[in-house]
């Protein structure tokens, strides 16, 4: 990907150029280079500094270097390219203009913080300074300017220590362990009680400590810490915990990180200074409440790092009204503009208000429906707005289990945090990410238990059931994580006595170790110690209709987005589902069809594994002729329970599809039963049965049973089970014709790779299909389609649409196929795949739109050019997965089919596909 410029003479113009036309872009005095939707190149937070500072809004000045000069950066092997110094030189004389200060200057000194911001929001990922441009004459200088001799030289240490540790590598603990030393020695307790005296000795023991370890000098030169900070900024995007982050959330690896310089102002100057962070409404339940917090006398990173448990905002009304005014108009006037709820930060210095970020704020699945809901009846946004902007995973958050209410009661309270991020979390406490993640992979549910959460625990995060925290407030790490990785969260319960050296904590006098249970109710910050049971969901208990939806708001809330979504989409969305249940459960969530009903699992019922057993012991056709005989009643009775659940819309059924050894008991098993009985001398009638069964078991082993005797290849060897599920269909299908419902059935051959199997399985279902209404005396409609899941499928496409009236493409199989992966452990490599960047996604789970994408758009277009009207969907597990859904709606199907609880998602993302895919994309 490296571009490497022509070599020219003179020495500027070895350095690449912008594509965009600079890579440094100013903001201050009103006016800036950027606006809001320059994202990609100045990040979210650079943007809206951009857009905040064009509304003429209080925002101490800066500058944004590009994201481009982060890609060039490491595209000419970590330099920061010479021209991006330049325009960064050019741009700090602007910006001491506008601050009216000098970088170093001795009487009157800028400050500026160095921020990282990429274009998705990364929280705490990757680094930030604070404070640069303090040296040994400037502190004397700020000093000097406020009259305030111990803040300039806590601002001086703060300063040394994170660029150390960011810059120059030092670990934490090295400032850290002189810190203490330096307060043992002046008797100090807390940070605070260090004077002036004793802050300058912590800076000669900093700058001790950077010597040593670096083996160079503090940088004194403020331009050298400048470019320090700046290209540390650059490296911070592949941090390893960065790099995490993105694999989590799929952010892509190119894009880089802009960095903002930005004149500080000081939360931290005295009593008449703070410092916040908010949202217009509560991210957790969407409630319209402002929302956040703030410290008075602090910086910034106090507020998030969660060390200091900040105060609720509504206090900043009484401490200093005038800047709590302002504040709250210019957070409403943002959310207008934005027409999204707002996540800012604010810093007020002597009691005048500064900006420093605003963007849209996350949030939790549950907030991002009610919050979507409620700007459409406030009238900020409309429907379609509101379809778009609502992920399409919120709303299977809203499908997530709630605590069994009355064993939730039967604990007492163990202690109340503030509540992060809704949900209900029982699981095994564990005290570090990485047990977290051990534990996960033996199969056991852990809660992540810790004093606070730092972004080095994202691993851990992700795969407990819940976080609990003893500091932090709700827009600490954890609570920001947390919400967003919709996880129910606990952040700051206090009254927990954490030791994560001993793997325990203490609470009301009760210990609990590592391994015991905890529960939590993330909505309301209940923590209970001991297991509880969990229970669906409100709109779960809606949809089971065992609560009306007159009594749930965010029932009526999650189907008022639905219905939205619905006006919008062009797929049609189908259901997965196999029992009369699932079809009622697919069609109250909105599914209008059932787009695969995989008979095999219908086999498996009480009672019927027996029969289905006797079927395939049978060595001769009368006797498998008997047996499913007994199968008959029991499918037809299950055909009919489907299609009533789906009130007339089309239902496709599928022949057998799995090898037949599945039905049968494993072969160690018997071995291991047939040598019990014979050392007990057991039973002569059951051994033999078990002889017989352990034989037929041997014969129809399969080396690789994915490519075996399977799909069509069992209907054309035995003919008489496609005969008997034709005739259960189609039975059901005449009854309920007769008693006035009318139903389609939609009979689906799989795993066909060729036109002459279809063939041979059409002949016999239209054979008995003609038997069963000659005898029923009523002609229904049926349709004969196949699955298109084995590659040469989709090439022959043309050819079987011939013979087909639909097409579904098997996904899954198809992945499988394409592939070579076997789709029962890909997981055995999955994970180094990619590790070393192989793959980007699991192709079980998101479609191969490069290889997999293209035998689809093959077997469309084929399938179209034999039959136009060819009906044409996908029942691969893809089809609930929001981005395979664009890949199928740029296809050109007509419908998805997904699994039952994945149809609301399906519904929002096929709404979005629709309205973001351009014709002819
Ligand atoms: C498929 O292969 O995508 C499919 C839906 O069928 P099954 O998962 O049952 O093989
Ligand atoms: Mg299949």
């Amino acid at each position: 990907m490296a571009k490497k410029t022509l070599a020219r003479k003179s020495p500027k113009a070895q350095s690449p150029r912008s594509k965009s036309g600079k890579f440094v872009y100013f903001f201050g005095n009103g006016k800036a280079d950027g606006n809001r939707n320059m994202k990609d190149l100045l990040g979210g937070k650079g943007s809206g500094l951009a857009e905040m500072t064009n509304a003429g809004l209080p925002v101490p000045p800066g500058m944004t270097v590009s994201t481009e000069a982060c890609t060039l950066y490491y595209e000419e092997g970590r330099k920061t390219p010479a021209a991006v110094d330049r325009e960064m030189i050019e741009n700090l004389k602007k910006l001491e203009k506008a601050a009216g200060k000098t970088l170093g200057d001795v009487k009157n000194p800028l400050l500026v913080s160095v921020r990282s911001g990429a274009k998705f929001s990364m929280p705490g990922m990757m680094d930030t300074i604070l404070n640069l441009g303090l040296n040994d004459q400037s502190v004397e200088g700020l000093k000097g300017k406020t009259n305030n001799g111990r803040f300039a030289c806590d601002s001086y240490r703060r300063f040394i220590q994170m660029y150390g540790n960011v810059v120059l590598e030092i670990p934490k603990e090295a400032f850290e362990h002189e810190f203490e030393a330096v307060k043992k020695a002046h008797g100090a307790k807390v940070d605070t009680d260090l004077d002036e005296r004793a802050l300058r000795d912590v800076v000669a023991k900093y700058k001790a400590v950077v010597q040593s370890k670096s083996g160079k000098p503090f940088p004194q030169d403020p331009l050298q810490q400048l470019r320090g900070a700046r290209d540390a900024v650059f490296r911070s995007w592949n941090n390893a915990r960065a790099i995490e982050y993105r694999r989590i959330y799929e952010i892509p690896d190119a894009i880089g990180t802009a960095v903002n310089i930005q004149a500080m102002v000081f939360g931290n100057s005295g009593d008449r200074s703070a410092t916040g962070v908010g949202f217009t409404r509560n991210p957790a339940t969407g409630a319209k409440e402002f929302y956040g917090e703030f410290l008075v006398n602090a910086q910034g990173e106090d507020v998030v790092s969660g060390v200091r448990t900040p105060q609720p905002i509504a206090e900043l009304e009484k401490v200093m009204p005038k800047a709590f005014k302002e504040l709250r108009q210019i957070t409403t006037r943002l959310e207008r503009h934005y027409r999204d709820v707002q996540d800012f930060e604010f810093t007020i210095e002597d009691e005048k208000l500064y900006m420093l970020q605003t963007r849209n704020g996350k949030r939790t699945g549950y907030a991002a429906v009610v919050i979507a809901t409620d700007l459409v009846r406030e009238k900020l946004i409309t429907p379609k707005d509101a379809v778009l902007q609502v992920d399409p995973e919120s709303v299977s958050q809203l499908l997530a289990p709630m605590f069994e209410p009355k064993a939730w009661k039967a604990l007492p309270v163990a202690t109340k945090g503030l509540p992060a991020s809704p949900g209900a979390a029982s699981g095994q406490a564990v005290f570090t990410a990485d047990h977290a993640v051990e534990w996960t992979r033996q199969g056991k549910k852990v809660v992540l238990v810790r004093k606070e959460t730092v972004p080095d625990d994202i691993h851990g995060m992700f795969v407990a059931q819940g976080i609990l925290t003893a500091t932090g407030g709700m827009t600490s790490h954890a609570a920001v994580v947390g919400r967003q990785m919709g996880k129910p969260s606990i952040v700051g319960a206090g009254a927990l006595e954490i030791s994560e050296a001993a793997r325990q904590f203490t609470v009301g006098g009760k210990t609990i170790q590592e391994g015991d249970f905890v529960s939590f109710d993330g909505l309301t910050g209940e923590v209970k110690l001991g297991q509880v049971a969990t229970q669906p969901s409100e709109v779960l208990q809606v949809i089971a209709g065992k609560m009306k939806p007159a009594d749930s708001d965010l029932y009526r809330r999650f189907d008022e987005l639905l219905r939205w979504a619905d006006k919008f989409r062009r797929l049609g969305i189908r259901a997965n589902a196999d029992q009369p249940d699932q079809a009622e459960t697919a069609y109250a969530f909105g599914a209008r069809g059932i787009g695969l009903c995989r008979t095999e699992h219908m086999f498996f019922g009480e009672g019927r594994i027996a029969i289905v057993q006797r079927m395939i012991l049978a060595d001769n056709e009368t006797d498998r002729r008997k047996a499913l005989d007994e199968l008959l009643p029991m499918q037809r009775g299950d055909f009919y329970g489907v299609f009533k659940a789906m009130h007339g819309e089309p239902v496709t059924i599928r022949t057998i599809d799995p090898p037949l050894h599945e039905f049968l008991p494993k072969r160690e098993d018997l071995m291991v039963d047939i040598a019990r009985l014979e050392a007990t001398n057991g039973d002569k009638k059951t051994l033999a049965e078990k002889h017989k069964l352990l034989r037929r078991v041997e014969q129809l082993h399969e080396f690789n049973p994915m490519l075996g005797h399977r799909g069509v290849r069992l209907g054309i060897t035995y003919p008489e089970i496609t005969e008997m599920q034709t005739r259960a269909i189609l039975e059901a299908a005449c009854q309920l014709n007769k008693e006035g419902l009318k139903v389609v059935p939609e009979i689906m051959i799989p795993l066909v790779g060729t036109v002459k199997e279809l063939r041979d399985q059409k002949a016999v279902v239209d054979r008995v299909a003609q038997d069963v209404m000659k005898a029923q005396g009523i002609k229904v409609k049926y349709l004969v389609g196949t699955m298109i899941e084995v590659p040469r499928g989709a090439v022959t496409a043309d050819e079987i649409a011939g013979e087909a009236q639909f097409f579904s493409f098997g996904t899954n199989d198809l992945t499988q196929l394409t592939y070579g992966f076997s789709r029962d452990d890909i997981g055995k490599f999955l994970g180094a795949y990619q590790d070393k960047k192989i793959l980007d996604k699991d192709p079980f789970a998101t479609i191969d739109t490069v290889g997999v994408g293209q035998l689809v758009e093959m077997g469309v277009r084929k399938g179209r050019s034999a039959r136009a009207d060819l009906k044409i969907g996908i029942c691969g597990e893809h089809g609930g997965d929001p981005s395979s859904i664009h890949f199928f709606e740029k296809a050109g199907l007509d419908y998805v089919s997904a699994s039952p609880y994945r149809i609301p998602v399906a519904r929002l993302a096929a709404a979005q596909a629709a309205l973001q895919t351009k014709v002819g994309d």
